[in-house]
């Protein structure tokens, strides 16, 4: 993986070197958090494979819970990929 790649528009990594990437640039490449001022609601959503799934989490006031829920979920994307033996994860963002 080259330096400044991270925000290219196609990337392929494999699951070897997500795993060993820090939990926020993990975060940071397969998540996506909007927010909303007058509501007060942070919204992260998974972007880790958006053709089998957007999910989103929402939290009030802070984005700390929705943060957390969604580092879990696209954690729990990451060991699924590993059981199924996916060795390359090719994603759009
Ligand atoms: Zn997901």
């Amino acid at each position: 993986m080259k330096k400044g790649t991270l925000t290219g528009q196609i990337e392929t990594l494999s699951l070897g070197q997500i795993l060993g990437l820090t939990e926020k640039t993990v975060l940071n490449l397969f998540t996506e958090l909007s927010s909303n001022e007058y509501s007060r609601t942070f919204t992260y959503t998974c972007m880790l494979m958006p053709k089998r799934c957007q999910q989103h989490f929402t939290s009030y006031a802070s984005d700390a819970k929705a943060k957390n829920l969604v580092k879990k979920h696209v954690y729990q994307h990451l060991s699924e990929l590993e059981k199924e033996g996916k060795d390359v994860v090719n994603f759009l963002n």
